[in-house]
């Protein structure tokens, strides 16, 4: 086995690694992008990006958030990322986890793995074999395990949150809540909206999942190309990012947008006024989904039980964001940054 690295100098990021090992068809990526606060915590992804250019825009914007999101939500952890290339379907092995492993392991406990869409916390048991920066292993390894749940907690606070400054009230009950991507964040997030008497609308692409959602939750299922555009108090994304951009702001007919998805503008300079300009609220992502980041922190470096009172600070946390924005008529996803920006500096 072979791991060859390859350094990039990219401006703003601390470190960018890409890593390839033949023997395992290993073809990945990290990047650091700030350990001002603590070392780069964040997850692997594993997503078949049609080339190293693709997952390296992928890595860059991701690792960024997740500086953004440890600092909006008082963590002392910094932002980092990594992607593998690959179909997590078929192309996952455990010589392909071992080479993210040994990839992990050069940088030396300066990017703290976890997990993203499509790894699991049994692959992170594999990829602990090569390295002890890991997070979020299984109970077996030490680890506190998956933290999707912990994720669909604090983007329910944060839709509570939001619902409180739209209509007055937390209350979910009879809402209608389209989620895009019932995987590990949607689905949990799913069970949590179900049980508060809320009415569910989804679509995956795994036509198994959005089937599993309709048997358990009575949920109605929409085709992919449809689910942004379903009349809903609120659209939910919880598959993978880009998914408002200028083609499918004006299609929105839910007066919030709040999920558990990373990125969810294609373009962040311009979209977040598109959606603002039709008045319709949303949440900025790193701030809604940092529960699971929460838990990897409280858990495993802080070495507390309790992970809910911190994730019930995401939805103070919103509520600024958003009146804070109301107020400046701004987007909420800039009124956000300036305040992580400001955590970062302080
Ligand atoms: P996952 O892979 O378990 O789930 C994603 C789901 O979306 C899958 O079921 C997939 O089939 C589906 N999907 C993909 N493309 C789709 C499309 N175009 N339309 C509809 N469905 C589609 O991943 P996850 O862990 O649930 O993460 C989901 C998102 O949340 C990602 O953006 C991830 O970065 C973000 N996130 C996850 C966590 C966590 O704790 N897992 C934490 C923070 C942020």
């Amino acid at each position: 086995m072979m791991l060859k690295t390859k350094h990039l100098k990219i401006k703003g990021f601390e470190t960018v690694i890409v890593g390839k090992d033949p023997s395992t068809h290993f073809h990945g990526i990290i990047a650091v992008h700030s350990t001002q606060l603590g070392p780069a915590l964040g997850g692997i992804r594993m997503w078949p990006y049609r080339n190293e250019k693709e997952a390296l825009h992928d890595v860059l914007r991701l690792a960024e958030a997740m500086s953004k999101k440890a600092a909006i939500s008082g963590l002392a952890s910094g932002g980092g990322k990594a992607v593998i290339i690959g179909n997590p379907a078929t192309d996952k092995t455990r010589p392909l986890l071992r080479s993210m492993g040994r990839l992990i392991e050069t940088l030396k406990g300066k990017y703290l793995a976890a997990k993203d869409s499509g790894i699991l916390p049994e692959d992170l048991d594999v990829v602990a074999e090569q390295t002890r920066h890991v997070t979020g292993t299984t109970g077996k390894q030490g680890g506190s395990g998956d933290p999707s749940l912990s994720t669909a907690k604090g983007v329910l606070a944060g839709m509570q949150a939001a619902c409180q400054l739209v209509h007055k009230t937390q209350d979910l009950h009879g809402r209608v809540v389209a989620i895009q991507g019932v995987g590990q964040v949607g689905w949990n997030l799913g069970h949590l909206l179900f049980k508060r008497g809320a009415k569910l609308v989804v679509a995956d692409l795994r036509p198994e999942r959005a089937t599993r959602a309709q048997q358990t939750w009575k949920a109605s299922v929409v085709p992919l190309s449809t689910i942004h555009r379903i009349p809903a108090d609120i659209f939910a994304p919880c598959a993978l990012g880009g998914v408002l951009n200028s083609k499918t702001i004006p299609q929105l007919r839910a007066g919030i947008v709040a999920g558990g998805a990373n990125n969810q503008f294609l373009d962040e300079a311009r979209d977040p006024y598109r959606v603002m300009k039709r008045d319709i609220v949303h949440v900025p992502d790193y701030v809604l989904n940092a529960g699971g980041l929460i838990q990897l922190v409280v858990r495993e470096m802080l070495h507390q039980r309790r992970v809910v009172p911190w994730i019930k600070k995401i939805q103070p946390t919103v509520h600024e964001v958003l009146t804070t924005a109301l107020r400046e008529h701004l987007p909420p996803l800039i009124v956000a940054n300036r305040m992580a920006l400001e955590r970062m500096r302080a």
